[in-house]
């Protein structure tokens, strides 16, 4: 049952195989077998699991089910959600109980999606490994001894292992399309704004969005309808209609335009993943899609440009985690000065308080215009390159990252390596556009990830792309053995 997709699920609880509570016991015992091994949830919530199941199941029976209705899915713990813990991988916020539902976690809910529990991630999002985790790493399913990339990483590897059916995530510079290809699952990132931000909490606020991780492009679709809309809450989210990303998954696809990313494809980019990539490009083509080399080049400036514009957001952001409105706050403070220095210097670890002072460092007055200024005139260079790149294709690929999964610690003393990891992600959040991470063929037994960037709101084109090459392919079909 676990093996089945969202799709799947939903005709078998309509064709009442099963229930949805039974569904959910399934994958809370799932939970209860498998996650010491992988450590992919921070917190399980039965209770409110259950509960939802038996509401879900009362609506199948009166004939009142969407194709979430009674659908176990998991929370990245970014994502406030009333009564229950919401952490952000941090000890910052160990102990902080969300008074609301972020606004896509009362979407998806709405819809009758029902939360098994929250996902460990790296701390405040930021990582690539999911080892800046309070909470301890994630290991990958199809490799315990390897990271499954970050920071979505718990829901990432809480797909693959199949304990749950889809998971939220967010992505600044990777973090959903980056963990997707390491641990072999499909991960969206939208166009920025098409979901609420509302009760999502702030890593960098003019890159965060959120975003589905499900087994199939099919299932990103479901996700994304329910997850997408406009939002007064969040100044920053589109106001404009949400598509039919599920009806448009019927669209031939001949013809097609995808312009193969050169930068993306030489130096630095493993062989292995390369030749994969390679393989689902040629499988493109058998489709009837037409590849067309293009050129991005100032990609080669996107690593530098984030870690300039999302550190001075971050520094920014963070300022609210202070020890006296809500967060950990230190024993016995000698005064003020002292109750924020400790306070902070406790809750954060090592990765963040490096933003924080890279940022505050870039926004600091004299340096902002030489940093933070500077970054932003880059990022409009990037954004000017995808444009150009849309009048000759329809669609861009590449690989998502360099590399397949690497071992736990391999990176962790090396930041910048480990910033590295995100090469061919972060552009498309600097550009604010749409880009998923679809499985390709296994490279030494590893999964790869075949990275599909659309212009702005074509969700509905690319999810359709990645769609016809799962009908076609059985590579998002693989399973991680010993789950
Ligand atoms: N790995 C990148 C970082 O550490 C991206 C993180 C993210 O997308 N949240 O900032």
């Amino acid at each position: 049952m676990h093996y089945k997709t969202i799709a799947e699920l939903s005709l078998a609880l309509q064709q009442r195989e099963i229930s949805s509570a039974e569904l959910t016991r399934h994958m809370l015992q799932r939970i209860g077998r498998f996650d010491d091994r992988l450590n992919a949830f921070i917190s399980v919530t039965e209770e409110r699991a259950l509960a939802q199941a038996d509401e879900a199941d009362r609506k199948i029976a009166a004939g009142d089910a969407g194709p979430l209705t009674g659908i176990p899915i998991a929370h990245k713990d970014i994502f406030c959600t009333q009564g229950v813990r919401t952490s952000c991988g941090s000890r910052m916020l160990e102990n902080f109980i969300s008074p609301y539902d972020a606004s896509v976690v009362e979407r998806l809910q709405q819809a009758g999606a029902v939360m098994l529990g929250k996902t460990n991630m790296d701390e405040f999002a930021m990582g690539s490994s999911n080892e800046t985790s309070y909470y301890g790493p994630v290991r990958n399913p199809w490799d315990t001894e390897t990271v499954p990339g970050g920071s979505s990483g718990g829901s990432a590897a809480a797909v693959a292992a199949r304990l749950c059916a889809a998971a939220t995530g967010t992505d600044t510079g990777g973090s959903i399309r980056q963990p997707a290809a390491l641990s072999g699952v499909t991960g969206l990132k939208p166009t920025y704004g098409r979901c609420s931000r509302w009760g999502m909490v702030a890593f960098a606020s003019s890159l965060d969005q959120a975003g589905p991780m499900t087994r199939s492009a099919e299932d990103a679709a479901i996700m994304l309808s329910a997850m997408a809309g406009f939002d007064e809450r969040d100044s920053t989210s589109a106001d404009r209609p949400v598509d039919d990303y599920v009806g448009a998954l019927g669209n031939d696809i001949r013809g097609l335009r995808i312009g193969v990313v050169k930068e993306f494809m030489g130096d630095g980019l493993d062989a292995g993943v390369a030749t994969s990539v390679q393989t689902a490009l040629s499988e493109y083509e058998r489709l009837g899609a037409t590849l067309v080399e293009i050129s991005l080049p100032n990609a080669g400036l996107s690593v530098p440009a984030y870690y300039v514009v999302a550190p001075a957001e971050c520094s920014s952001n963070l300022a609210r985690f202070d020890g006296v409105r809500y967060g950990h706050r230190c024993e016995d403070p000698k005064d003020l000065e002292d109750l924020y220095k400790r306070s902070r210097s406790e809750g954060f670890g090592a990765e963040v308080q490096r933003r924080i002072m890279i940022g505050t460092y870039a926004l600091s007055a004299g340096y902002y215009d030489a940093y933070y200024l500077k970054a932003q005139k880059v990022r409009q260079l990037i954004a000017d390159d995808f444009r150009r790149a849309f009048e000759q294709c329809d669609l861009i690929a590449g690989p998502t990252a360099p590399d397949t999964a690497f071992r736990l610690g391999a990176k962790a003393d090396d930041p910048v390596a480990m910033y590295l990891s995100d090469i061919y992600t972060i552009a498309v959040n600097l550009a604010g556009l749409p880009g998923v991470s679809i499985p390709a063929p296994m490279s030494a037994g590893m999964p790869v990830g075949l990275q599909l960037i659309g212009n702005y709101f074509d969700e509905a084109r690319l999810l359709n792309a990645a769609h016809r090459l799962q009908l076609a392919t059985d590579w998002h079909r693989q399973n991680p053995g010993g789950f």
